[in-house]
This record gives structure tokens, sequence and C-alpha cells, in this order.
């Protein structure tokens, strides 16, 4: 059998794509097949000197370009990526494994953000005050920072860069994306629609790389601010070294969401929303829901045995067949350490009601697949209750009052998302209020913010003072400047006193 060359996928700088020239790559897999699919370039510090300053000439010109302009702009790129989000989904797919479905509900939830974004004119319109003196005038206006930074992981190629770069743009920055380089061609993708849709050249830019490039990033004196999405240990350590070197630094980290079943909630309905929640996209989802928190035995058990004979069900297999509901882990270095995971588990003594270790199909191949997995009486002393798993492996907690449930919740240093399934509004009032978590669900299982709205962990996931997208992304991406002018028709002659009213 002929085999094809592997080819290496380069960068995108200043408007075109860019060979790597490090001499640095790395291996990107096909999950479902568990061969390799191409290589990577990684970039040295001067690749990402040439991005940095590729957006740095170009941040003159579009900081002064119209809002109304730049939305043009995101308006033609909102049709390109309608007209080629099949293509971009099934890129997603052959790179990260999830279904081709879930691809395409990632395209269009970034697609949400670009078109939120197309509405910059109104969302950069500034504070006036008319007469904060005699004849003169305050005006509060927004301003974009520079040259914007995103750093992105793997689980959504596509949409997370989406919750970043089409914002920074429409709010005049320029924007260097450092994509993950597990699943990096989604993000070149997006790079040459931006400028088949008119953006001028250098206003986006792309690095891939690993560790190397982020430092060289977070160093960089040419970079204003930095928008990281990835694991905790990696938010944490950008968002120190970021913010010592000057910078502003919204980082979001890692999670573990937590489904309470009151005994009232419609059973049916929350077994659906846990099955989708749990193990969807293979559970490699910052909302993914990893821990069941029954309230009640007879909750947990009438739980456990609906949820396993489902679990067992899974059609597990190639993201790119239309029956499949989960794809393969993302790689096989992912794929060992989520089965240590459950080896943990059992090694923990919680109970393991469902193996996802257990069956493998022969369709499978050397993909990187692992069935769903479920623990019951997982307790938080135990590591699979604690650490963040990121795959199809769901704990379920058995406790008595839905206070041990808040308190559970509130006491994991998580603080990502969180949902409770009850039919008692009070209940549900009171849980939402009183939870220390950033994303609340009442009956919805992954309640992820609308585009309009603000995505954002607490605690340990996430660091700084910003959440990603709506209100607070142009507030991330733009700077205060208040103006007070004063054109008088009379003359007041000089004031040696404080500025007041009087
Ligand atoms: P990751 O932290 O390994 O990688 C994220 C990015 O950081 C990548 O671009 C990677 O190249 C870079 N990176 C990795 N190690 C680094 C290091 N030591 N120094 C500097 N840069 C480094 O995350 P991942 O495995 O790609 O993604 C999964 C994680 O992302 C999970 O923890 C998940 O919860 C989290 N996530 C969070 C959100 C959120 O909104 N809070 C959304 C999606 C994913």
């Amino acid at each position: 059998m002929q085999t094809m060359p592997l080819t290496t996928l380069g960068h995108f700088i200043g408007g075109r794509p860019v060979e790597g020239a490090s001499g640095r790559s790395g291996d990107v897999y096909d999950p479902a097949t568990g061969q390799l699919a191409r290589r990577v370039a990684f970039a040295g510090a001067d690749e990402v000197d040439a991005a940095v300053r590729a957006a740095r000439s170009a941040l003159a010109e579009w900081s002064e370009t119209p809002p109304l302009r730049r939305a043009t702009v995101l308006f033609r790129f909102r049709e390109l990526i309608l007209r080629d989000a099949d293509r971009i989904a099934a890129l997603i797919t052959a790179e990260h494994g999830k279904t081709l479905a879930d691809a395409r509900g990632e395209v269009q939830r970034g697609l949400e953000v670009v078109e939120f974004a197309c509405g910059i004119p109104h969302l950069l319109k500034g504070d006036v005050t008319e007469n904060v003196a005699r004849e003169v005038d305050s005006v509060a206006v927004r301003q974009p920072l520079g040259v914007c930074v995103g750093i992105t992981p793997f689980n959504f190629p596509a949409m997370v860069p989406m919750w970043m770069f089409p914002i920074a743009l429409a709010c005049g920055n320029t924007f260097v994306l450092k994509p993950s380089e597990k699943d990096p061609s989604p993000a070149i993708e997006l790079a040459k629609l931006l400028t088949e849709a008119g953006l001028p050249n250098g206003v986006f830019n792309v690095v891939n790389g690993d560790r190397e490039a982020v430092q060289a990033l977070l160093e960089h004196p040419g970079v204003a601010a930095i928008s990281f999405v990835g694991s905790t240990p990696v938010a944490e350590h950008v968002y120190r070294t970021g913010t010592q070197h000057g910078k502003r630094v919204q980082a979001l980290g890692g999670a573990k969401n937590h489904l309470v079943v009151m005994p009232d909630a419609d059973l049916d309905q929350a077994v659906d929303a846990l099955m989708g929640a749990a193990f969807g996209s293979a559970g490699e989802r910052c909302m993914a829901i990893s821990i069941a928190v029954a309230v009640g035995d007879e909750t947990a058990d009438a739980l456990i045995e609906r949820l396993s004979t489902r679990v067992r069900e899974l059609r597990v297999g190639p993201g790119t067949l239309p029956e499949v509901e989960m794809g393969p882990l993302v790689t096989g270095e992912h794929y060992a350490k989520v089965r240590s995971y459950v080896d943990a588990g059992v090694e923990e003594g919680a109970q393991l009601v469902v193996d996802g270790r257990a069956s493998r199909e022969e369709s499978w191949g050397d993909g990187f697949f692992l069935g769903g997995s479920v623990f019951d009486r997982v307790t938080p002393e135990m590591r699979i209750y604690r650490d963040e798993i990121f795959g199809p492996v769901l704990g379920i907690v058995r406790v008595h009052t839905v206070d041990e449930a808040l308190r559970l919740c509130n006491e994991h240093p998580f603080g990502n998302g969180v949902a409770i399934f009850t039919r008692d509004g009070g209940t549900a009032r009171t849980f939402a209020h009183r939870v220390q978590i950033g994303m609340v669900g009442i009956n919805v299982p992954i309640p992820v913010p609308m585009a309009f709205h603000s995505f954002g962990g607490w605690k340990r996931s996430l660091f700084g003072d910003h959440a990603i997208h709506g209100a607070e992304g142009v507030r991330f991406y733009t700077r205060l400047k208040t103006i007070t002018a004063r054109w008088p028709e009379t003359r007041s002659g000089p004031e040696f006193t404080f500025p007041t009213t009087t």
C-alpha cells in the first residue's frame, strides 16, 4: 500500500500561510483510527516575534477604522462560516474526534459570537454627561488595547478561538492566536476566511506551537492582553506570568461540574440530561457533568438503574458515522490518562457500575475509543472526585439533603458550572443563589451562556477579573478613557482650588 507523505501545518502571519522555521514540530492524529494524520510546526521566539510585529504594524490602521467598517468585515466573515460550516465541522471531527453533529454545534456557537460582535457600533457607544460643570462636558469612551493574544485548548478548536477574536477585532485590536497543537487545522481555516472576508493583512495571525510559543507570547513586550482557555495549572501559570509582564489577562481553567438530582426531579429528564452532559464529546467539555449528586438513597438507586442501562447502550464509534453518539478521545496519551482514572477509582474503593474499559469493538481498530464508565459511592477524598478527568467517566455521590449537596459544590476547588434538577422552585432558587459557581443550570445540564451573555467560572476555574464574550468581552478588549472638555462662551479666569461644580 502506498502511503502519502505527511504534511506539516505551518502558521498564518501577515495575511498568508507561513512555513515553520524553528525545526520543531508536533504530531496530529486522527483519533478515530489512531493514525498520525499530519505534523504541526512549533513556533520559536522568532516566529512569535514575527506574528506580534505583523499585528503591531496593522494596529494603527485597523484601530482607526470606524467600528461600522470593522463590523462589515465580520458580517462577511459570518457568511463565509455559514458557507463552509460543514467543511470546518469535518476538520474538527478529523482531528478532535467528536461527532459531526457536535462539531457543527460548536461552529454554530462560535458563529453566534461573530454575530454579537457585528453589533460593535452599538456596543462601543460611550457615556456622555453634558454640563458636569458650567460649560463643561464629560465623555467616556472605550478604546482598543493593542495586540491581543488568544491561547486555546483542544476541546473546542473553532468555538473557543471564536469566543475571543471576533470581539477583540471588532473593538479595534489586532490578534495573535496560538491554538492547541492537538487539533490546529480549524484555526488556520478561520484565518483564511477572515482574509477572504476582507480583513487587512496582519490584523489576525496564527502561530502554532507548544509551551515555548506560549512563553514567548507571555513575555513579549508588544503584547497588550492575553485570553487563555485550558487546564487550571496552565491557566494559573499564564495568569501569573502574563500579569507579571504587565499584560491584562483572563485565564479560564478546568472544571468538575456537579449535577444535583433532587428526589422530586423528573428522573427521565435527569437521565437524558446526564447522558448528554457526561458522555457527549466523550466528556471532553469544560461544562461536562462529571459528578451526579443524588439526594437520598432512593433517588440514587433509581438513577443508577436507568443510567447504567443507557450507558451500556451508548453507541461509540468514529464521529463521522451518523448513528454514533460518542467518538474517541483526542490522543492516545489522553486515552491512557482517562483509563488510568478508571483504574484509580476501583483502587480507591468506588463501585464501578459500568466499566468503559471492558468493551472493545473490532471496528474501533487502533482508535482512541473508551466506553462510558459510571462509578457509584464516590466520596470527596477520592482522586476521581477531586481531579478533572476530562473523559467519559461519571461519578455518583450519595447525600441525604440539598444542604449537603450545596456544601459539596461549594467546597470543590473548581467553580465552572453546576446544575440542579428539581420541580421545586424554592429549592432551585435557594440553590442558585447560594452556590459558589459561575454558571448555574436549573433543569438545564450544560448552562453555557449565549454569546450576548458572558462565560466564566469562579474559584480555580477562572483567573482574572473578566469572563469571556458578551459585555464582559467588550470590557476586556477595551480600556476606558474619560474626556472632560470646556468650550467656554465666557472667560472665568484662573482657578487654584480643586475643581468642583460649585
Ligand atoms: P491545556 O492546558 O493542556 O492546553 C491549553 C493551551 O495551553 C494549549 O494551547 C497548549 O498548547 C498550551 N499549553 C499546554 N501546556 C502548557 C504549558 N506547560 N505552558 C504553556 N502553555 C501550555 O488544555 P487542553 O488539554 O488543551 O484542554 C483541556 C482543558 O481546558 C480542560 O482542563 C478543560 O476544562 C479546559 N477548558 C476550559 C474551558 C473554560 O471555559 N473554563 C473551556 C474549554 C476547555
